[in-house]
Formats: C-alpha cells, structure tokens, sequence
C-alpha cells in the first residue's frame, strides 16, 4: 500500500525570504515551498502538506505550540505514516524534546528538519534536509514498521533522537549534534540506520496519546565563578517556583562556599526539586566524583545523568504537568523515559 506522509511547516528560516523594505528574513507562503522542491513529488508516496498559522520564528514557539504540534499529530495519526516538521532550528531541540514526552505510545516518526539557508536561495541546505526527512519517515521494514518511530531531528545527512540534539552552530550546515548518542542514521550515497540504537515500542498497537499539561515553574541557573549570593537568592525566591535547573561544572561540581550550599539545603527543605546538569555539551553528571559534587547530592540534588538542557527542561515541565507530588517527579526524573538519559 502506498505510504503517506504529512509535511507540517511551522516556520523558520527554510521557508523565509528576505524583506524588501527591512532586510530581514520574515516566512512566507508554504505553498512555494513545494514549488522550490518539485522533486518531493516523484516520492512513491503521498505526500500532503499543513501549514500553521500564523507562521513564526522558533524564538516565539511557546509551549502553547508545543500542545498545538502534539494536537495536529495526534489528529491525523490515523492517516499518515509519518510527519516531518519542518522548524526554526534555533529551538528545534526544545520542540523536539517536548514532543518526545508528549507523544506518549508514538509508533511513528516524527522527524523535525529546516535549514541554516532560505529553500529559495542557490546554495540552500533545505531541500537536502527535507527530501532526506520525508524518504527516512516513510521508511518502512517488510512488515510495513517504520524504521525510526522516533521524534528525531534530521540536519546534514545525520539523523539524531531529537531529546539528545542542541542547536551547536549558528553558520555551518552541521548545525546540530547529539554528543551522548550516536545518530540514528547517517546519509551518503544510501540511508544507513543504526538499528541497534532505534528505540522501538516494547508493544505495538497502543493508540497514541498527548500529555497536554506542561507546568512551566522552572528556573535554570548556570553557574559561573563570581556569582552573587542576592541574585541566587532572589532566584530561589521566585513565587511559584517548583524546579531549578542547576547547570554545573564539568562533571556537576558546584562551589562549596556556604551561602550556596545553604540555599540548595534550605531549598530541598521546602520540597523544591534540583536538577543537576552539566555545563560540558558531551559527558555525564557524577556527582561522586568530587568533593564539590557530593555536597549536591547530600542536599538532595537530583542528577540530570547526561542530558541536554532541552531535554531537561521538556522533561521537567512534562513530568510536573503529570505529578503534583515532587517526590514523585524526583523519582520519575531519575529514570529513562525517551532515550533522553543514558542509563
Ligand atoms: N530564527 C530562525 C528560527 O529558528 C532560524 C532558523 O530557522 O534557522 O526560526
């Protein structure tokens, strides 16, 4: 039977185009996309198109879009066997990492692409990067299973799960990386997919579900020598506040100077939930390792293992949206939900 997949465009820089009048790239008109990549029509497959509106810069994609992307899939599962997204790189981690929690039971791929250069432009990346997209999320095994029934992201013949990407340059075509996780596939002459790194449902037939709620009372503070005690401490005493994202050093050391350590302490003591991630883009938080790390874990510090920030935060917001309880979210933080964490 012939596959079918759906192309939503949210925005973003592969389908803008210069202003006259101000010089800067604003989207335009999706329909011209498909007219600037005829070729996706010689697809054996069908291939329909969505396009949001109104269209916008990944900078302004809220978790309102998030719910609205995870709504629009969810609504035409039942008619496509796959969805490419095509984003603004600039957030296209966070999205993908959101949509990875949200998507609970996905059995199809999501595949997130866009480009550093407009489609429109001669030496665009674009249109490698969505006929890439497309031809890997309507691959299928004999028994018609799709390949990668993954949120990943696809940029620069490498193919990523999506909660382990960061956005790591803002010029070459190589713009994202997963440095704790191998790609899902890389492509040259052919696709090759590492199939032993694919992650697929322990049972198929679930039907699909969203998580909608997202609670968003997340602070992140990156820590840096010199930091204020009154600016940390004003951090901590934001109104409402249910997570800090607390992205250390190296392997999630800390200072041990005694005002903070009485903050994280005091912090714990009021049921708050601490995160810990690391400030390195490759490697892992132990907090074991150091004198300066093992004070975290004393205070009741949880690790955030070897996570991106994106992944961290979609992950945080996913899971208090779930649990009211904190110790319950502490102790779902903890384990592997997407492929998110290496443990
Ligand atoms: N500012 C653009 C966006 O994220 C950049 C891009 O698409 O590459 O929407």
């Amino acid at each position: 039977m012939e596959r079918s997949i759906l192309i939503i465009y949210t925005g973003g820089t592969i389908g803008m185009k210069q202003d006259p009048v101000d010089f800067t790239l604003k989207p335009f008109n999706f329909g011209q996309i498909l007219s600037e990549v005829p070729e996706i029509r010689k697809f054996v497959c069908r291939v329909d198109t969505y396009s949001f509106s109104p269209l916008i810069d990944s900078s302004d994609a809220q978790p309102e879009f998030w719910i609205d992307l995870a709504r629009l899939i969810k609504k035409e599962y039942a008619n496509y066997d796959g969805f490419v997204v095509l984003h603004g790189t600039d957030t296209m981690s966070f999205t993908a990492s959101a949509l990875s929690f949200m998507l609970e039971n996905l059995e199809k791929p999501v595949v997130f692409t866009g480009s550093q250069l407009p489609i429109g432009m001669l030496r665009t990346d674009g249109k490698e990067n969505l006929i890439s997209a497309v031809e890997i999320a309507s691959a299928a095994d004999e028994q018609g299973r799709p390949i990668v029934p993954e949120v990943t992201v696809f940029f620069d013949s490498h193919l990523y799960r999506g909660n382990r990407t960061i956005k790591y340059s803002a010029e070459n075509f190589w713009a994202f990386r997963s440095e704790n996780a191998p790609a899902l596939a890389d492509t040259g002459i052919h696709i090759k997919y590492n199939l032993d790194e694919i992650r697929y449902p322990k049972q198929y037939g679930n039907p699909l579900k969203i998580s909608e709620t997202l609670d968003t009372d997340v602070a992140i503070l990156k820590i840096f020598p010199g930091m204020r005690e009154n600016m940390v401490r004003a951090l901590f005493a934001t109104e409402g506040l249910r997570a800090v994202i607390l992205e250390t050093f190296g392997s999630g050391n800390a200072p041990t100077q005694k005002w903070f350590l009485d903050i994280i302490s005091e912090a714990d003591r009021r049921g708050l939930i601490i995160m810990n991630i690391t400030q390195c883009i490759a490697g892992c938080v132990d907090m074991e390792a150091y004198a300066t790390g093992i004070e975290l874990k004393k205070m009741g510090v949880v690790s955030g293992y070897d996570s991106t920030l994106e992944a961290a935060l979609a992950k945080l917001f996913y899971l208090m949206g779930k649990y009211a309880d904190n110790d319950v979210v502490k102790r779902e933080l903890n384990k592997n939900l997407r492929g998110e964490i290496s443990i």
